[in-house]
């Protein structure tokens, strides 16, 4: 068949998941396959980010593609340019660039007469046999609506868009936001500021891992012994551990869960000498109910004696500084939010209209839900990776992808061997999931009282609410009849 005849293939998003569908699209021979990207350059997150600090979470060998291992990583977690480095290194191997259109973003996906109807913000038009909506989750950053902010005569720019042309040393800076990022960002700040504010609304749990660096000598294993490669990908104690750590997440009384209360109590317990401060940075509530923090060296950096965590909320911004809700005006030179993402807008808001005119506003006005995380009803030949209901925590997305690039080429197998026209999953099987799902993740650790981006408008976690191996076991081979394929 060819290129004209074959299916044509659209990728919403050139990041680590639709890189990934690129590869294994062509791979299977599918080659009349475009990845839109709004950008001017490949990595999502991994672009998007590069504040100081910035650190994946996850081990390095694990955040790696099945089929390209790397056995260059530095650290046990890698930095975030060299992740960003490692996706351009694959874009590159694979020549992913001449399928990507750049500085591109579709706005508009119409399902009509059995294709998708493509227009991007270019003003062009394309179709689709199908479209892989692989936006990721945290492209949106959110940004707070404090009073006076815009009159700050300093710089003042969000975590996900660092302004690098700003002198950070011997600065007066702020740093709004304890998620991950904030806590990376005032680590690796501590010793380059003035005088570093952290402002914290709610303290975090941290769990003290050690980022220990590949020797050469190892690294040289990797590179001249395959075997070895694999066994680290595929370390079996890390896997137990991930494993374990899953299943604390959805059993909240769980052994493992109470073993990990016990390692960030006595982080906080050891590691902060102030008792004063000690409280100030103890969380109320359970830990892993907001995603874990990794890090040896947060409660070090809070501790110096240039580093202020302040714990009156913020009340307004001035030209000069910050002032907090106690009235103490505090003066900056730069001002950084780390205040996270809109977590739930996935391929918003470009708009999606499915069968029978249904947008995808309408079919998520309660909230984002898809059919095992890949399919929404109605809207046939989409499928989403690391879309709504996926598995979240402080495990590799990778891994998630390419077990549900397993689950979603099933599904498009039957269309493009001509079989029939379009899959979507049935709504009456989205209910059912969704119950279950709802169900379950209320009684997850994220469901446990705490404010985090895991959960929906309605305080619900979004997520996949059972374990890794159960979501892996869910994605070796569709339920075919939970779908209508016509
Ligand atoms: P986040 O976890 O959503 O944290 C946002 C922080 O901003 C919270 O501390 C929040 O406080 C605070 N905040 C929001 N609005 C505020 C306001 N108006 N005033 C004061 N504080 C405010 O966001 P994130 O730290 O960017 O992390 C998001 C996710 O990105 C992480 O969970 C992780 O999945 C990913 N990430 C990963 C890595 C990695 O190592 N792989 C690194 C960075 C980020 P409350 O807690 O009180 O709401």
């Amino acid at each position: 068949m060819n290129n004209k005849n074959q299916h044509r293939y659209v990728i919403i998003g050139a990041g680590m998941a639709g890189i990934l569908a690129a590869i294994k699209l062509r791979e299977a021979g599918k080659h009349n396959v475009r990845i839109y990207e709004k950008a001017d350059r490949i990595g999502g997150t991994w672009r998007d980010n590069s504040y100081p600090g910035l650190t994946c979470d996850v081990p390095s060998h694990s955040y790696t593609y099945s089929f390209e291992p790397n056995p260059e990583w530095s650290r046990h977690l890698p930095p975030g340019a060299e992740v960003q480095a490692y996706f351009e290194s694959v874009v590159a191997k694979y020549q992913l660039e001449e399928i990507i259109s750049f500085n591109e973003e579709i706005t508009d996906c119409k399902f009509i007469n059995g294709q998708w109807q493509i227009t991007t913000s270019c003003g062009n038009s394309d179709y689709a046999d199908f479209v892989i909506a692989a936006t990721g989750v945290l492209h949106h950053p959110r940004i707070p609506n404090i009073k006076g902010m815009s009159s700050f005569k300093g710089k003042l720019f969000h975590s996900a868009r660092w302004d690098h042309s700003v002198e950070l040393d011997n600065q007066r800076i702020a740093v709004i936001g304890t998620g991950s990022t904030g806590v990376q960002i005032v680590t690796a700040l501590s010793d380059r500021t003035a005088h570093l504010c952290h402002y914290q609304r709610t303290p975090q749990w941290i769990m003290p891992v050690v980022n220990a660096e590949f020797s050469e000598a190892e690294k040289a294993v990797f590179r001249n012994d395959p075997a070895a490669l694999k066994r680290i990908q595929n370390d079996p104690e890390l896997e137990a551990n991930i494993e374990r750590f899953s299943v604390a997440i959805t059993e909240p009384d769980s052994i493992a869960m109470h073993e990990i209360e016990n390692i960030v109590a006595q982080n906080l317990e050891q590691s902060v000498t102030d008792p004063d401060l000690r409280e100030r940075l103890r969380p109320q509530y359970r830990a892993a109910c907001k995603r874990l923090i990794y890090s040896e060296e947060f409660y070090h950096a809070a501790q110096s004696p240039n580093v202020e965590i302040i714990v009156e909320g913020v009340d307004s911004i001035e030209e000069s500084g910050i002032r907090s809700a106690d009235g103490t005006l505090r003066e900056f030179d730069i001002i950084v939010l780390a205040t996270g993402f809109e977590a739930d807008r996935f391929m918003r808001p470009m708009t999606i209209t499915g069968e029978n005119e249904t947008t995808l506003e309408q079919a998520w006005a309660k909230r984002p839900s898809a059919y095992m995380s890949v399919s929404i009803p109605q809207f046939p030949n989409l499928f989403m990776l690391n879309g709504p209901n996926g598995p979240v925590g402080n495990f590799s997305l990778i891994e998630i992808a390419e077990q549900q690039w397993n689950y979603i080429s099933q599904l498009m197998a039957p269309i493009e061997n001509g079989e029939y026209k379009k899959v979507s999953a049935k709504q009456s099987a989205l209910d059912e999931f969704d119950k279950a799902r709802v169900a379950a993740a209320k009684k997850s650790i994220f469901g446990s009282g705490c404010q985090s981006w895991y959960l929906d408008s309605q305080g619900i976690p979004a997520t996949w609410p059972w374990t890794r191996a159960q979501f892996k076991e869910a994605m070796q081979t569709p339920k075919f009849s939970s779908y209508d394929f016509s």
